[in-house]
C-alpha cells in the first residue's frame, strides 16, 4: 500500500515499524534520491542534463570512446560537488542501522561515496565510485584529489585512467552483486530508497526480496516500477521516510 505524507495509514506504518524492530536480517538498496538532500541532483532531476548532454548519454562507454575529455569534465564536476557535499539524515540513519543489526547489508547505486563518509562500514557499491580513477591498461585504482588534472593518469604505469564507475551497458562488479542478491534473498525486511527502479539489475533486488517473502518498504516521493512489490510505499523524501520508519536520530551511544 502507498502511504502519502500525513496520510491516515498509521496502522500499516506501525506494523512495519514493529516488524523492523524485531528483524535481524535487513537489506537496503539506495539510489540517487538518498543524496538529493545533500544537494546532489538525481538523473531524473537536475542532473538529467549537463550542458546540452543527457546524463544517460554521457554515462556510457561509447560517449567515453568518442570524447573522453567531455565525459571526464562531467565526472570532475560531480566529483567536486560530492566532495563539497555533506551526508544527510538518510545516510546517517542507514549507518546507525548497520551498527544496530547483526545482519545489515547496504547496497547502493550511488557513486558519490557519501554512505562511507557518514559512517557506514560495509557498502556494496554496485556502480563504482567517482572518487577514484581506474587505469585503462593495468586496472590500478587511484584516489582523485580536488583539482585533479584531466584526464588523470595511472600512478603505477602512466596510462590514461577512466572514472571508476559502471556505465550503462557495462557489467556490475560480480562479487558485489552476488553479495547483494544473497542479502536481499535472506532479508526479513528490505528497504528500497530513492531509486527510480528502472536501472537493472539493481532494481531486481527489490523484486527478489518480495518474492522471498520479505517485508519491502519503498521510500520515494514518486511511484516506481518497484511499487507493486512493496508491502508499504512511503511517498516521502528519504530523510523524512526513514525518520517515520525508524524514529528520530539520536546521538550515538557513548
Ligand atoms: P535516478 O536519478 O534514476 O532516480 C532517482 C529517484 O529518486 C527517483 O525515483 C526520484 O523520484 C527519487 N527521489 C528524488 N528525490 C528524492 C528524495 N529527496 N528522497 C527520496 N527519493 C527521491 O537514480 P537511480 O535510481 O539511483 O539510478 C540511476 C543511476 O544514477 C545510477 O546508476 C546511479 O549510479 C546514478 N546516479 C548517482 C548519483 C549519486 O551518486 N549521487 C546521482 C545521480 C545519478
Ligand atoms: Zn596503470
Amino acid at each position: 500500500m502507498s502511504v502519502p505524507v500525513g496520510g491516515g495509514a498509521e496502522a500499516a506504518l506501525g506494523a512495519v515499524r514493529a516488524r523492523l524492530a524485531r528483524a535481524r536480517r535487513v537489506a537496503a538498496l539506495t539510489g540517487a534520491g538518498v543524496s538529493a538532500a545533500s544537494g546532489l541532483p538525481t538523473f531524473r532531476g537536475a542532473l538529467g542534463f549537463w550542458r546540452e548532454h543527457r546524463a544517460e548519454d554521457l554515462a556510457t562507454p561509447q560517449a567515453y570512446a568518442r570524447d573522453p575529455l567531455l565525459v571526464w569534465e562531467w565526472y570532475a564536476a560531480r566529483f567536486h560537488a560530492a566532495a563539497a557535499a555533506a551526508p544527510n539524515g538518510a545516510h546517517l540513519h542507514l549507518a546507525r542501522l548497520e551498527a544496530q543489526l547483526p545482519d545489515f547489508t547496504l547496497v547502493t547505486q550511488n557513486v558519490d561515496g557519501l554512505h562511507a563518509r557518514s559512517g557506514s562500514r560495509r557498502v556494496l557499491e554496485l556502480h563504482g565510485n567517482l572518487t577514484k580513477s581506474r587505469c585503462e591498461r593495468c586496472g590500478h585504482l587511484d584516489a582523485l584529489a580536488p583539482g585533479f588534472a584531466l584526464p588523470p593518469c595511472c600512478s603505477r604505469c602512466g596510462s590514461r585512467a577512466r572514472p571508476n564507475v559502471v556505465w550503462f551497458g557495462e557489467h556490475l562488479p560480480e562479487r558485489a552483486f552476488e553479495a547483494a542478491a544473497a542479502a536481499f534473498s535472506r532479508a526479513e525486511v528490505a528497504l528500497v530508497i530513492g531509486t527510480s527502479g528502472v536501472v537493472e539489475p539493481a532494481a531486481s533486488l527489490g523484486r527478489l526480496a518480495a518474492q522471498r517473502g520479505a517485508v519491502v518498504v519503498e521510500i520515494n516521493p514518486e511511484p516506481t516500477p518497484l511499487t507493486p512489490y512493496a508491502t508499504l510505499s512511503l511517498r516521502q523524501d528519504a530523510v523524512s521516510g526513514l525518520h517515520a520508519l525508524l524514529g528520530p536520530l539520536t546521538p550515538p551511544p557513548g
